[in-house]
């Protein structure tokens, strides 16, 4: 069956209540005749306070993995839409849109292991083709997925670590051969995208009281701890700096930038507790893994090992290099700003 006709596959409606930011949610919408008004009925007060609590917990770094009926399910996601909308944080945006992108991304990991072939063509139809212009196969022993190299190239260029390389793939005839996980890794981006394009473009009509109060409330609640914190930057490496400005910004940067910034902070003697905080506005921020983290990179947490700072040649082949006329004849970041003898 080509992918034609899978398009015309109506999703289960299960599948509406996991991924509801699938065109026929809306459509769903749209058939029952919803409007704003609907939104101030007494008997929505559960769908609201649900929303509630998925902002709130994916804001936090986590996934919302509670799972209710279609119809609750595309109310609660649209409702929870409107609340990021109206507390108008671009850092609450971003976490909720990459936990939102996480939470599809479980749940796509999960169907595409057990359904049957049939079941998976509909997936990769709908989600990844329909929303991405992805084409994905599987393969002939039907063991793994392959995706046609420029599409893979065009979105693990992205991504820094070493597996995803070209030359770390297995690749045949044209292909890349993927696992499931790793397929649905290849759109996380996508998906984050994808969400935090639909609440930009929203405009919201004055707003339901229930939604209001729940919406203020929950500014209230975060704004100290995701407003943007203001970092002196300035004596920093360009590279170092980037990765701050990235971080200050609300967002995600990737690993080895990551431990990029912790060594060089721990190179300057900067305290770990204020190491931690400088990845407070990450998307995926949280403390305890933070702190574990940069405490390992000292030695003093695992194989007690202190990890130094990247090399500008290694920083460099990773794409984290924004060298000016004053990195000149160094090779680590740490040597910037020191007068040579
Ligand atoms: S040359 Fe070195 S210090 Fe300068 S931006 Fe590149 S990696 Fe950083």
């Amino acid at each position: 069956m080509d992918s034609s006709n899978l398009s015309s596959i109506r999703m289960g409606t299960g599948d509406l209540a996991k991924y509801p930011f699938l065109n026929e949610a809306g459509e769903y919408l749209r058939e029952s005749g919803f409007g704003w008004e609907e939104l101030e009925r007494p008997d929505m007060k559960d769908v609201i306070d649900r929303a509630a609590e998925r902002v709130e917990v994916e804001v936090s770094g986590n996934i919302y993995d509670k799972l209710d009926r279609y119809e609750i399910e595309i109310l609660t996601f649209l409702v929870s839409l409107i609340m990021v909308k109206s507390i108008g944080m671009e850092s609450v945006l971003r976490k909720f849109t990459l936990a939102e992108a996480r939470r599809a991304e479980k749940f796509l990991t999960e169907d595409l292991k057990r359904q049957n072939e049939m079941q998976k063509r509909s997936l990769f139809a709908k989600i990844f083709d329909d929303l991405f212009k992805l084409k994905i196969e599987i393969s002939e022993d039907g063991r793994l997925l392959k995706v046609k190299v420029p599409d893979y190239l065009a979105r693990s260029s992205h991504f820094h670590e070493q597996e995803w390389k070209l030359i770390n793939r297995l690749v045949h005839n044209g292909y890349v051969y993927l696992d499931v996980d790793e397929t649905v890794r290849l759109v996380r981006n996508e998906l984050s995208v994808l969400i935090y394009e639909k609440i930009r473009m929203m405009t919201l009509p004055t707003l339901p009281q229930a939604i209001k109060v729940k919406a203020d409330d929950l500014r209230s609640k975060l704004a100290p701890r995701y407003e943007y914190r203001v970092t002196a930057v300035t004596e920093y490496p360009p590279c170092v700096k980037h990765a701050l400005e990235v971080m200050g910004r609300g967002e995600n940067l990737p690993h080895s930038a990551r431990v990029m910034l912790a060594t060089y902070m721990l190179a300057i003697r900067k305290p770990v507790d204020q190491i931690v905080m400088m990845y407070e506005n990450a998307p995926d921020f949280n403390e305890k893994i933070t702190r574990y983290q940069v405490e390992h990179l000292a030695g003093m947490k695992g194989s007690r090992t202190k990890y130094s700072v990247p090399s500008c040649d290694k920083l460099r082949n990773e794409n984290l290099c924004f060298a000016i006329a004053e990195c000149n004849g160094i090779i680590n970041p740490i040597q910037f700003g020191r007068k040579r003898k």
